[in-house]
C-alpha cells in the first residue's frame, strides 16, 4: 500500500518520502499466494463490489506490468458429496465472468470429469463429477512492489529502506511528521501504511484503538505436482478455499487463515497448518508426493485485515478501510495486494483534497506502465536475444531474465556486457551481474534481500546451497565494502530466516 501511495503521490506532483523499516516488501507484501485475482471465494460472502474492483485491478496489473503478472488457468474440481455442487460452481463462474464485464482472459468453461483429468491427470478420479476452468493471474509480489517503489523514485520520491519510524510528531493536536531516531521529518500529510504494524504506528500518537484483526496465512512449497493449471480446492475439514499453484517450476500450496496477535516479523508456518495443507491436498492429489518430507520450503504472512468481531478469521472482509484520524493521520487497513493501487488512489485523492487539490495532477497510475512493463517491440526483443546469446546465455536464462526485468532487460544486458554474464549456479538461470543490479538499481542491502525478494532463490531447492549464498555474499561484500565479520553476519541472518 505504502509503495502505491508514494508512487501515486509522486506522480501527481507531491513531494514524497517513503520510510520502510526493512527491505521493500519485507512485510506481508512478499508473503502472498502470488495471485492477482478477483477473489472467487468472496462471492460466497456477497462481496460483489470487492470482486468487481479486484477484477478491474487485475486487468490494470496485466496492462502495466505484463512481465511480472501473467494469466494463469485454474481448475475448480467438483466432487460428489464434498464442496460446492456443480450448479453452484457454475453460477459462481457466471457471476465471476459478469463482474469482470466478460473481459477476463477467457470466459470460464465447465468440464466433464474426463476432460478435467486430461488436463490434470493427478486429480483424484473417485467422486469427480467435473470441473470449472477459468483464469486469474499470477505475480511476483516482491518484485512488483519493488517496481512500484522504483516508479515512485523515478518521479522524485525519496525512499529510505531499513529506516524505522519510531515516533510521530504531534503539533497542536495534528500529526505533523515522523521521528526516525533523533531525526525529524515534517510533512503536510502523514500516511500510515504499516500493514500489520498499523496499530503500533497509531499508538505512537497515543491512539490505542484497534483497527486490525491480523490473521496468519501459511504456504508450503513442493516439487511440481501439476501440468500447468492451478487448483482451487475446498478443504473437507472446514470448507475453506485454498490453492495448489504451479510457481517458479515448483508447487505452492496455501493458504491458511488463523487469528494472530504475535510479532508480524516472527510469523511462521505451524506444524498444524503444515499437516492441514498436506492432508487436504492429498485428498485431491492422492498419488502425488505430498508429505511432510516433500516440503522444500514454507513461508507465512500476516494479513492486516480490518477489525471485525463475531466472525471466523476467514470470514473477515478483505475490503479496505481508509481512516482519517482527528489528528490528521491517514491510516490504511485491510485491502489486498491486487487492489492496492486503487486503495492508494483513494488515499492520495484524500491527501490532495486536504493539501489543496488544484495544485496536483490527476491520478494516472492505472494507465502508466511500471518501469519494466513498457511495451517491448519484437525488434527490440530480438536484438536482446541476440545480445544475450552472444554473452553465452541459453534460452531458459533469457526467458527467466525477460520475465524478471521486462523492458529493463536491455539495461541489465549492458551491465552483464560490462561485468560478465557468469551464472550464479549451474542449476539456476540467474547470473552474478543480477546481484550488482540488485544492489545498484534495486535498493538491495542484505543477502536476504537478494536471495528472497530480488530473486526467488530462498523458496526454492537451492535456498541453502552454500555456493549460491557465498557467491551472493562475496559479490555484495565487494560492492558494499563489507568486511568478513559483516559478511558472516549477513549469512547467519539469512540462514536463520
Ligand atoms: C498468507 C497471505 C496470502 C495472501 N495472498 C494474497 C494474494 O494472493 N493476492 C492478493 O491480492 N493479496 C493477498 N494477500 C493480501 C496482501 O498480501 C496484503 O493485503 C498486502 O500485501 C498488505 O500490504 P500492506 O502494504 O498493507 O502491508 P505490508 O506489505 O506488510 O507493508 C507494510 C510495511 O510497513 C513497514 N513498517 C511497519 N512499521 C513501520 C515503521 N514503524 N517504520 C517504517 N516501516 C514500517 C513494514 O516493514 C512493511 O513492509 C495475502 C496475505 C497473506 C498474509
Amino acid at each position: 500500500m505504502g509503495a502505491w501511495v508514494a508512487r501515486d503521490a509522486a506522480a501527481r506532483g507531491m513531494r514524497v518520502a517513503l520510510f520502510e523499516q526493512g527491505d521493500i516488501a519485507s512485510g506481508t507484501s512478499s508473503r502472498t499466494s502470488k495471485l492477482v485475482h478477483g477473489g472467487l471465494r468472496y462471492l460466497e460472502q456477497g462481496a460483489f463490489g470487492l470482486v468487481a474492483e479486484s477484477q478491474r485491478e487485475r486487468a490494470v496489473w496485466l496492462q502495466i506490468a505484463p512481465h511480472l503478472v501473467r494469466p494463469l488457468p485454474f481448475l475448480f474440481p467438483i466432487y460428489r458429496g464434498s464442496g460446492p455442487s456443480r450448479w453452484k460452481v457454475r453460477l459462481g463462474m457466471v457471476l465471476y465472468d459478469a463482474l469482470a464485464l466478460f473481459r477476463n482472459v477467457e470466459p470460464h468453461h465447465m468440464l466433464t470429469a474426463d476432460e478435467a483429468r486430461q488436463l490434470e491427470p493427478a486429480l483424484r478420479a473417485e467422486g469427480l463429477v467435473g470441473a470449472a476452468r477459468f483464469f486469474d493471474a499470477q505475480m511476483d509480489d516482491a518484485r512488483l512492489c519493488l517496481e512500484v517503489v522504483l516508479a515512485a523514485r523515478g518521479d522524485g520520491a525519496r525512499v529510505e529502506t531499513y529506516t524505522a519510524v519510531d515516533g510521530l510528531i504531534v503539533r497542536d493536536g495534528r500529526v505533523a511528521g515522523v521521528r526516525i531516531g533523533s531525526r525529524e521529518v515534517f510533512g503536510g500529510m502523514v500516511v500510515n501504511a504499516a500493514g500489520p504494524w498499523l496499530d503500533r504506528v497509531c499508538a505512537m500518537a497515543d491512539d490505542r484503538g484497534r483497527r486490525l484483526r491480523p490473521t496468519r496465512g501459511s504456504h508450503l512449497i513442493l516439487l511440481p505436482l501439476l501440468r500447468g493449471h492451478a487448483l482451487v480446492l475446498s478443504a473437507q475439514r472446514d470448507g475453506r478455499t485454498f490453492f495448489v499453484l504451479p510457481w517458479q517450476g515448483l508447487t505452492l500450496i496455501g493458504t491458511t487463515d488463523q487469528d494472530y496477535r504475535g510479532d508480524p516479523a516472527a510469523v511462521a508456518c505451524t506444524d498444524a497448518e503444515r499437516a492441514y495443507l498436506i492432508e487436504e491436498t492429498r485428498r485431491v492429489l492422492p498419488d502425488a508426493a505430498v508429505e511432510p518430507s516433500a516440503v522444500l520450503a514454507e513461508f507465512a504472512g500476516v494479513r492486516p485485515l480490518v477489525s471485525a468481531e463475531g466472525v471466523s478469521a476467514s470470514a473477515v472482509t478483505r475490503g479496505d478501510l481508509i481512516e482519517e484520524g482527528p489528528n490528521g493521520l491517514i491510516s490504511i487497513a485491510g485491502g489486498k495486494f491486487t487492489t492496492a493501487r486503487a486503495v492508494a488512489e483513494r488515499v492520495v485523492d484524500l491527501a490532495a483534497k486536504r493539501l489543496g487539490s488544484s495544485r496536483f495532477q490527476e491520478c494516472r497510475t492505472a494507465t502508466t506502465p511500471l518501469g519494466g512493463g513498457r511495451l517491448v517491440s519484437s525488434d527490440e526483443r530480438e536484438a536482446w536475444t541476440t545480445r544475450a546469446t552472444g554473452l553465452g546465455l541459453d534460452a531458459t536464462q533469457i526467458e527467466a531474465l525477460s520475465r524478471t526485468y521486462g523492458a529493463r532487460l536491455g539495461a541489465l544486458l549492458d551491465l552483464a556486457t560490462e561485468r560478465g554474464a557468469e551464472r550464479l549456479h549451474p542449476g539456476l538461470p540467474w547470473i552474478v551481474a543480477q546481484v550488482d543490479w540488485a544492489v545498484e538499481q534495486e535498493l538491495a542491502r542484505t543477502v536476504d534481500d537478494v536471495l528472497r525478494r530480488r530473486l526467488p532463490i530462498a523458496l526454492g531447492p537451492h535456498r541453502r546451497d552454500p555456493e549460491v549464498i557465498r557467491r551472493v555474499a562475496e559479490r555484495m561484500g565487494t560492492l558494499l565494502g563489507w568486511n568478513s565479520a559483516v559478511k558472516r553476519d549477513h549469512l547467519d541472518r539469512y540462514l536463520a530466516a
